[in-house]
């Protein structure tokens, strides 16, 4: 059964906020950080195993991206941490005490967790301040109507408080969404791709007002993407998932200089792949030797060359300030040139690859196709994986 399904079954409606957060009240009176905690989550559908033993500690209060590519569990992973769902085994833990797990299973009404989909799921038959306050139906009405007045506020709605959602653009139903969700003031806040729906624009808007809202009310965030900049934009951390487990677990930073496996870095930059054989813990490429440690001889590696992390010039050319002096110069001959921007992507034919390079450079201008140039790596920003 999905999210949406299973809150209209016991609410009649397919909203997105579980209403009553621990304690049975209709919100908590202010938000309270709580760690959630997964140890070794299983989920299986027959044969399938949706989830492989996932483990990951959110601290109170944190921001965490969940990206993957589809299929590798993570609306499971946020249907098991609501409740919405059990774990074949493994266990969950907010603030220290378990919620799913061999022992004990709390119901998603007594978590105190807020949940937030792509595509809003907002009641059309409610006006926008009674779909806010249908979160806090234990509240005496008119406190309800404040406090969902108050948030509407907030986000910039309160003119539209009277309005049904027909009449809104796509942000304008995101932010009430969002002001839905955070009403109760949830502990946890699970957030399945909420940036989808909208536009680039407007998703970048959206983005920076959700994660302020999110840290004016200091809910621990797991937040499922598919894209790494929003990830990398929002994520306190990012938890690198695939094949239901977790793969890497860091910073932007992190997860950009050191991926892990090479399905990590190719997520966070563009690269140039190029096989080549270890000999003595090293590869020999045609910009030099390049260390890879953990290699046997013999084994095949895969060298990563970011496209932005290349330099290329015109043949005889001054060579552009910017240029590390750290690697060799190889002579090329460009294949194409292609205008994106803010940079200009060039491929060219290097001497010793048997495949044209890619890279990105902020400064193509007067480089054509035929140009005979020279292109250099910085080799620190290099990275070999096994092959
Ligand atoms: P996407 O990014 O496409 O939304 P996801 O990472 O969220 O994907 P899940 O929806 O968690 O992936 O699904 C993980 C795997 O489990 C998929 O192979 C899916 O087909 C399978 N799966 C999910 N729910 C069920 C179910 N109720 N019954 C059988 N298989 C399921």
């Amino acid at each position: 059964m999905n999210l949406k399904s299973w809150i209209k079954d016991r609410t009649g409606s397919p909203q997105a906020t579980l209403p009553q957060p621990i304690g049975g009240r209709g919100r908590a009176a202010a938000t309270f950080a709580a760690g959630i905690t997964f140890e070794n989550v299983e989920r299986r559908y027959g044969d399938h195993q949706a989830l492989a033993g996932f483990t990951l500690d959110i601290a109170p209060s944190e921001v965490v991206c969940l990206l993957g590519p589809s299929g590798c569990g993570k609306t499971t992973l946020l249907r098991i941490a609501s409740g919405i769902e059990k774990p074949s085994a493994g266990r969950v833990l907010i603030n220290g005490a378990e919620v799913a797990g061999p022992a004990r299973f709390v119901p998603p009404e007594q978590r105190s967790v807020g949940l937030m989909f792509q595509d809003f799921a907002l009641f059309p038959h409610l006006t926008i301040l009674d779909n806010v306050a249908f979160g806090l139906k234990s509240l005496p009405k008119a406190d309800a109507a404040r406090e969902a007045l108050a948030l509407l506020s907030r986000v910039g709605l309160a003119h539209l408080a009277a309005n049904y959602p027909h009449t809104l653009s796509g942000g304008q139903q995101q932010r009430v969404a969002l002001a839905r969700a955070i009403v109760p003031r949830p502990s946890v806040m699970l957030m399945d791709e909420p940036f989808s729906g909208l536009d680039v624009q407007l998703r970048d808007a959206m983005q920076e007002e959700t994660l302020s809202l999110l840290r004016e009310t200091r809910a621990t965030s797991l937040i499922v993407t598919h894209h790494p900049e929003e990830a990398m934009r929002l994520g306190d951390r990012i938890a690198i998932m695939s094949h239901g487990r977790l793969i890497q677990l860091g910073t932007a930073e992190d997860l950009y200089h050191h991926p892990a496996e090479l399905f990590v870095a190719r997520l966070f930059s563009e690269i140039n792949e190029v096989r080549l054989r270890v000999k003595d813990q090293r590869i020999d490429t045609p910009f030099g030797p390049i260390a890879a440690p953990g290699l046997r001889d013999g084994d095949t590696a895969i060298l990563c060359l970011r496209e932005r992390a290349m330099m290329v010039w015109p043949d005889g050319a001054e060579p552009p300030p910017a240029r590390t002096h750290t690697g060799k110069v190889l002579p090329g001959r460009v294949l194409h040139v292609r205008f994106l921007g803010d940079v200009g992507l060039v491929e060219v034919a290097v001497q010793g690859f048997d495949e044209p390079l890619k890279v990105r450079t902020p400064e193509p201008d007067g480089l054509k196709r035929g140009d005979n140039v020279a292109v250099e790596i910085d080799p620190a920003r290099a990275l070999v994986f096994p092959g």
